[in-house]
């Protein structure tokens, strides 16, 4: 949409907003609707066929962040929806058994669904206009309706509206049970019809309810696998996503489309990408698969991205408690203090304008969550849980997805959350903490991908490392490293990986590092000069590819000095002989989860889960959590906001691993920036 967008001033409200009858979209849309009107009265009785309800779409904010929307009250059930470049039918159709009977689903999807899915996949220059209060002002007068634009709308109309209904043509049976939405371009009569998943936040079709804390109560139980040393329920394959109602250019869920990088000459990338809201405004999600195959990628992609959706926001239909922690503690509610979870520096909180100190008198947004340890529902600051999230109350911290982890059963969810807060914590251990580690010999593993993903690098002019990172927990964790052999920019690029089986482990970490190399060099060529004065001033390192990039620069090899100078070269075999002996061998996914969480309850932490899955997912077999493990060091960005190097685990941690004969001084501290990635 050509819009030249104009700051509203203050004092004007949607009353003062210039009449509806000026608008070319207003006008076209009553245009468009008398017209259809005329066609439907004279085509005598249709069976089924709705009188055509015509609204504007693209004018007004359906998100609920800007203006009010003139046209709510019947943008719900208007069976059109006119923008400046197209005409949307629908939606139509819709399978109630494309539904599941959980209470917090509805099987159809509604025309404020529609709206609110199409605004989010505009661009940001749109969004903004729409979402802050700008008016809107057509360039011209479009959108133009000819007879012939008009007459092929009332085709597509009447063929979709009325019984019997066109088969959607989706390729998979999960989007052609879903309502569809069909478009008419107004430029090239093209006609495309795209499925559509009902939103959980249409404040239409979903009623909000208060959180419960029965609701969050997780009864885990036994959890069979398809084989003892399997830690994936099911292959990747076999969950019904449907595809095209996740990316398509009309309501797509996660996006427009997904797109394959062809030339990464290391793995088969596929991503894809939408606007999300948070409290600092629009932020760009892309969510990306990095597997051998493009099919295998673009499966991981969808998964990943249906994991952010679920981790920006709450999509549960559920309202948080709102309520101070002293209050709840003085009531006996159970509630994460989050103090435990780390605070940043003083400092930071002072010069920091987007960030204030944690108030425990103010109240803020909760979310239930479950204590593992203590087998009870527990409050979460919503903060903490949910990263896009936020208000002006809770700004205490910023969260990433850090222990956000999907699975086909909650179980699995929670297993792979903790491994990752697991894999973060050591890497920032051994980071901080200067820990020298022992390298794993690489000759020794067996995996043909490991063999040929060394070849790759070695294509690239990389020697590819790995450690064993285990601190005091037993599960294995690998840092793999990546060193330029000639020593130009991209010098060094990491990465890490914890789990269950030990070479499984070094092939998730030599992947992630594998992906990349080919690009590092250009990425910091690129930004020589930034990066430079970072090197010189760590408080200009602040965004998440800063902390890589930065070590791309060969005179940033020597903060790195305890990896390239390792204890020791040990085989797969030797290094992990005695986690081999500890580890469950059994059918049953919930001994593996037990391992976990013994291990971190035996070293004085809770583990907590709060339960993400959006009804979308819910419908695709699929479960969402973000995981909390109070006390471990937390992954953050930006080097002026480092929860990690004030918490006293950074402090005993080596030495409870026996790594170290004392607790780390904080002169020995290494106060560089993580160069994770
Ligand atoms: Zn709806």
């Amino acid at each position: 949409m050509t819009t030249t967008a104009v700051r509203t001033t203050a004092t004007t409200t949607a009353a003062d907003a210039p009449p509806l009858d000026t608008s070319p979209l207003e006008s076209s849309s009553a245009l468009l609707e008398r017209e259809l009107t005329a066609r439907h009265a004279a085509s005598g009785p249709t069976p089924g066929l709705p009188a055509p309800r015509v609204v504007p779409l693209g004018a007004a904010d359906t998100l609920g962040f800007g203006h009010p929307d003139p046209h709510a009250a019947t943008r719900p059930t208007a069976t059109v929806q006119l923008t400046s470049r197209a005409v949307l039918i629908g939606p139509w159709g819709g399978a109630a058994d494309a539904a599941d009977t959980a209470d917090h689903a509805d099987p159809t999807a509604c025309g404020q669904c529609l709206a609110m899915r199409w605004q989010r996949l505009r661009s940001r220059s749109e969004r903004e206009a729409l979402e802050l209060g700008y008016a809107p002002h057509g360039a011209t007068a479009w959108p133009v309706l000819t007879d012939f634009a008009v007459d092929a709308v009332w085709a597509a109309y009447r063929a979709t509206l009325s019984g019997p209904r066109p088969t959607p043509p989706g390729t998979t049976a999960a989007d052609r049970a879903l309502p569809q939405v069909t478009r008419v371009d107004l430029g090239t009569l093209a006609t495309a019809t795209f499925p559509l998943l009902p939103e959980p936040l249409c404040p239409v079709c979903v009623q909000e309810r208060p959180d419960t804390a029965e609701a969050a109560r997780m009864a885990l139980g036994p959890t069979p696998k398809p084989d003892p040393d399997g830690y994936r329920l099911r292959s990747l394959d076999s969950y019904p996503l449907p595809t095209a109602a996740l990316a398509n250019p009309v309501c797509g869920a996660l996006g427009s489309d997904t797109w394959i990088n062809p030339a990464s000459t290391t793995t088969a990338p596929v991503a894809g990408t939408h606007f999300v809201r948070g409290y600092a405004g629009l932020n760009d999600v892309t969510w990306s698969g990095q597997a051998n195959s493009y099919g295998t990628s673009r499966t991981l992609a969808y998964l990943e991205g249906l994991e952010r959706y679920a981790g920006t926001h709450r999509r549960r239909g559920t309202a948080p408690v709102i309520e101070s922690l002293h209050t709840l503690r003085a009531d006996g509610v159970p509630a994460l203090n989050p103090a435990d979870c780390g605070f940043y520096a003083p400092e930071t909180y002072a010069n920091d304008h987007l960030v204030s100190p944690f108030d425990p008198d103010r109240k803020i947004p909760w979310v239930w969550g479950h204590s593992l340890r203590e087998d009870q529902p527990i409050l979460v600051p919503a903060r903490l849980a949910h990263y896009s999230a936020g208000v002006e109350a809770d700004n205490f911290v910023f969260e990433c997805s850090n222990g956000c982890a999907t699975g086909g059963s909650l179980e699995e969810a929670i297993l792979f959350g903790l491994l990752e807060l697991i894999e973060r914590d050591a890497f920032l251990l051994a980071w901080y903490g200067r820990a020298h580690l022992a390298e794993i010999d690489l000759g020794s593993c067996r995996a043909p991908a490991i063999r040929t993903m060394l070849d790759r690098a070695a294509l690239h002019g990389y020697d590819v490392h790995a450690y064993d990172t285990r601190m005091d927990l037993a599960v294995p964790v690998v840092t793999a490293l990546a060193v330029r052999r000639d020593g130009g920019y991209g010098t060094l690029s990491f990465s890490a990986a914890a789990g269950f089986d030990p070479e499984g482990t070094v092939e998730a970490a030599l992947s992630e590092v594998l992906t990349y190399i080919p690009h590092l060099p250009y990425q910091v060529a690129e930004r020589r000069d930034e990066l430079q004065e970072m090197a010189q001033d760590f408080t200009k390192v602040l965004h998440l590819k800063d902390h890589a990039q930065l070590y791309g620069l060969p005179s940033m090899t020597e903060h790195a000095r305890e990896y390239l100078e390792p204890t020791g070269v040990h085989s797969l075999t030797d290094t992990y002989r005695d986690w081999e002996t500890r580890r469950p061998r059994t059918g049953d996914l919930m001994d593996d989860l037990r391992l976990l969480r013994d291990e971190l309850t035996s070293a004085g932490y809770d583990v907590i889960a709060v339960d993400q899955t959006t009804p979308e997912q819910h419908r695709m077999g699929l479960h969402t959590v973000s995981t909390t493990v109070p006390g471990l060091l937390p992954l953050d960005f930006g080097w002026t906001r480092q929860r990690a190097l004030l918490m006293p685990r950074l402090r005993t941690a080596l030495r409870a691993a026996g790594r170290r004969p004392d607790d780390l001084t904080d002169d020995a501290i290494k106060v560089v920036p993580h160069p994770f990635p």
